[in-house]
C-alpha cells in the first residue's frame, strides 16, 4: 500500500464515519475517550496477530481507524476552539 493508499483509506473512513455518525463536536476529553478506545483495539488486533495467527488486514483496519477519529478530532477542534490557532 503507497502513502497515496494509505491516505485515500483514512479519507474514506472519515467519510463512512460521517455517513454512520454525522458531524461529531466532542468535549477534548471525550476525543481522548474514543481515540484511547481505538488505539486499544490497534493492540487487541496485533495481540491476536502475534499469539493467535491473526491477519494483518485487522491491524491495518484498526490503524486507519485510530488515524481517521485523529483527523475527525482535529476538524472538531477547527469547528469548535477557533482561536485556537491564535496561540
Ligand atoms: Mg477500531
Amino acid at each position: 500500500m503507497s502513502q497515496a493508499d494509505i491516505l485515500a483509506a483514512i479519507a474514506a473512513e472519515r467519510q463512512s464515519q460521517d455517513s454512520k455518525w454525522g458531524e461529531q463536536n466532542h468535549h477534548l476529553i471525550e476525543w481522548l475517550s474514543i481515540l484511547m478506545e481505538e488505539v486499544g483495539e490497534v493492540a487487541q488486533a496485533i495481540n491476536e496477530y502475534h499469539w493467535r495467527d491473526a491477519s494483518m488486514a485487522n491491524i491495518r483496519k484498526e490503524l486507519i481507524q485510530v488515524a481517521a477519529v485523529a483527523v475527525s478530532a482535529l476538524e472538531s477542534i477547527e469547528r469548535n476552539y477557533p482561536s485556537a490557532d491564535e496561540e
